[in-house]
């Protein structure tokens, strides 16, 4: 058996050495071509994710379309008092002293400043007197009172934070290299600091829907609203959360967008 093996063997040896050549040949022409599908690949998983997400980008774009309508209409509806007054009681009334309000550049811009405690309402809130300022004026007195009173759902966001910052910027980054690199430690970190961000964004839900609630109860026990100016400073509001639940949605389905595409590669 050994004599006719090994004139067989040699004679396949001899005939592998350019099939091997023209094999690695073969080999580096497929990697190339591997390389651009790779590379189509990324620009097509970007049109994918884009699909994917449509759902909630449709969303913001309509909730934003309601939250411009429902201000500008709120905007014609007149109240007794400014935006900026109608916060400062509504802070008043809940005992607080240390709140300031200040006047900032910019449309729809308002927020309240959790480190510095400043409410910082934009122009047309400060000094409007209409149901769209006092609306809005008032959601970010909420905003100070449920720090005032260490509400759970803001002490949670507020020390998640840094963490969702660094997860929104950094996740993509450890995902790519670690899909390049085909390390799914990377993989599964990138995830889970994403994975940070969507818990920002669910736990932002309750924060903001507790502050128009505190905003609509307060502005009708204040009598600066009656029923005719809520049904406007509601639109108003509950167009504004709608932006929230988008951009909830958004980072939920981003995340299973990373979970079903990069959990493939492993
Ligand atoms: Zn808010």
């Amino acid at each position: 058996m050994a004599t006719i093996l090994v004139p067989v063997v040699a004679a396949r040896r001899s005939l592998l050495i350019p099939s091997l050549h023209g094999g690695s040949l073969r080999i580096e022409l497929f990697e190339f071509a591997f390389r651009r599908v790779k590379l189509h690949l990324m620009f097509h998983a970007y049109f994918d994710y884009l699909i994917w997400i449509s759902p909630a980008l449709l969303l913001a774009f309509w909730a934003q379309m309601r939250v411009k309508s429902a201000f500008a209409g709120a905007a014609q509806v007149p109240v007794r008092m400014t935006g900026a007054q109608a916060a400062q009681q509504m802070l008043s009334e809940a005992g607080i002293q240390n709140v300031g309000i200040e006047q900032v550049g910019g449309k729809l811009s308002d927020h309240y400043d959790p480190r510095h405690k400043v409410l910082r309402l934009s122009n047309q809130v400060y000094s409007g007197r209409s149901a769209a300022a006092v609306g809005i004026a008032c959601h970010e007195a909420g905003h100070a009172i449920q720090d005032a009173r260490h509400y759970v759902p803001l002490v949670v966001r507020n020390a998640a934070v840094p963490a969702a910052g660094f997860g929104s910027s950094a996740s993509l980054i450890l995902l790519v290299i670690g899909s390049i690199m085909q390390f799914p430690a990377l993989i599964l970190l990138g995830i889970a600091l994403f994975a940070c961000v969507v818990f920002f964004q669910i736990v932002n839900l309750p924060v903001e829907f507790n502050a128009s609630s505190r905003a609509k109860t307060e502005l009708m026990a204040m009598g600066i609203c009656g029923q005719q100016e809520m049904v406007h400073v509601n639109k108003v509001l509950n167009a504004a959360a709608l932006t929230y639940v988008a951009a909830t949605l958004q980072a939920v389905l981003t995340l299973l967008f990373y979970i079903s595409r990069f959990s493939n590669q492993r």
